[in-house]
């Protein structure tokens, strides 16, 4: 059953009617460029097959009720509320229980979005109910969290009619994500989910949101996409990503910088008698990272995916030394892929845990899995979850 068909099966058993429609947002992969994004930088995700559905249907009051295969209680929130409850004050947890902050933030955003140039439509003053199902894994750097804010995000688009674009939506699902729950993301996951397109990647600028589609090509070159799920938790909303923030912030202004954006690989001789040790490492990272991503994209488009792997093993090196946000887990994981024969590999998403990615001839699919699966058992680590993803469409009304 696909997460869109239990979304409005269970949406019949909890209101007693039929959805007016579902709208589905995809879990993204960042092939390459982590950390980039609130440095303004340059990202190149894809969107995947899982996804997160929303089946939902206005009501005729001004609740918002909201319902998830992932929790027990529905949670209700009236629009006249949502001003009170949001913005999320920093360093507190939401007023709503945390998983029901991510689409109430999404009907805050929106409302705020619009609200400056009055009611859209009659229908944008009724309440709704929403039934989230999803087949995203959870805290394993897929984004689970994108594709939720992205489901809500459709859903309340189309039935309030409030006619905002694919980017307008991305935006609204960041700041849901950033001031409602208090996860200090940047805008990446929310543009991948919302554009993505089947067999491509899209190569987005965080700082001007332009976004292209960029051929993977990877089924042509007989490569997967492997995903090795190391099953140790990060937590974004903590410690080291506001530490990391906070050292790029530092590097930049040290350096004149309106953003690391700005910063040049040329640039890097100056940054190192400038910085301290530590925020010069951080800036390094973040300046090569941008590079490799240009580069990722020429190479893709010139030479195929078959040519990428040094730059996927490259941004690895990268976020373990210098950004230092890999763990033993994701290590093993690259290490043990690039023996049994992987292309390249490196870890992807917020870093701290979460999962790698390796970029695998199909044939060998099977090899690489048992080898990693055996150099976890030998390190004494918990059996990582392993599993290919696709390049698959972005956000789209399913029914
Ligand atoms: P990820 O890397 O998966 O995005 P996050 O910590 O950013 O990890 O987001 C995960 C959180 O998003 C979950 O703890 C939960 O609160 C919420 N979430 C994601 N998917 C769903 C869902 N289908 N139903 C309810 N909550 C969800
Ligand atoms: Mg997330």
């Amino acid at each position: 059953m696909t997460a869109s068909t239990e979304a409005a099966d269970l949406f019949r058993r909890a209101t007693g009617r039929e959805p007016a429609g579902v709208w589905s947002a995809p879990g993204r992969v960042n092939l390459i460029g982590e950390h980039t994004d609130y440095n303004d930088g340059f990202v190149l995700p894809f969107a995947i097959s899982q996804r997160t559905a929303a089946a939902a249907a206005l009501r005729d009051d001004r609740v918002i009720r909201v319902t998830s295969t992932f929790s027990d209680e529905a949670v209700e929130a009236s629009i006249d509320e949502l001003e009170s409850l949001f913005p999320t004050p920093e360093g507190t947890t939401p007023a709503v229980a945390e998983w029901a902050a991510y689409p109430l933030g999404v009907a805050w955003a929106l409302r705020q979005a619009v609200a400056a140039d009055g009611a859209p439509s009659e229908a944008f003053e009724r309440g709704l109910d929403i039934v989230f199902a999803s087949d995203v894994p959870v805290g394993a750097g897929l984004s689970s969290s994108a594709a939720l804010e992205g489901a809500a995000a459709g859903a309340l688009n189309d039935l309030w009619s409030t006619g905002l674009d694919a980017k307008q939506l991305a935006r609204i699902g960041r700041r849901a994500e950033n001031e409602a729950v208090g996860a200090p993301t940047g805008v990446m996951d929310q543009m991948a989910s919302m554009l993505g397109a089947d067999d491509n990647a899209l190569f987005i600028d965080c700082r001007t949101l332009d976004a292209n589609l960029v051929p993977l090509g990877a089924a042509e070159a007989g490569l997967e996409v492997l995903v090795i799920d190391t099953l140790v938790k990060h937590a974004h909303s903590t410690g080291g990503y506001r530490d990391r923030r906070d050292a790029c912030e530092r590097g930049a202004a040290a350096l004149g910088a309106e953003a690391l954006r700005d910063v040049a690989v040329d640039d890097l001789a100056r940054a190192a008698e400038l910085l301290d040790d530590v925020t010069f490492r951080r800036v390094r990272h973040i300046v090569t990272e941008n590079q490799r991503v240009l580069d990722t994209v020429r190479t893709l488009r010139e030479h195929g995916a078959r040519a990428i792997g040094e730059l996927l093993l490259s941004s690895h090196a990268s976020m373990r030394d210098d950004f230092e946000i890999s763990v033993p887990e994701l290590d093993t994981a690259v290490e043990a892929a690039m023996a049994a024969g992987a292309v390249g590999a490196r870890m992807t998403g917020g870093g701290f845990g979460g999962a790698a990615i390796a970029l695998v001839d199909a044939a060998a699919i099977a090899r690489v899995t048992t080898a990693v699966e055996r150099a976890f058992a030998e390190a004494g680590f918990t059996a990582p979850r392993i599993f290919t993803v696709a390049p698959a469409a972005g956000a789209h009304r399913d029914a």
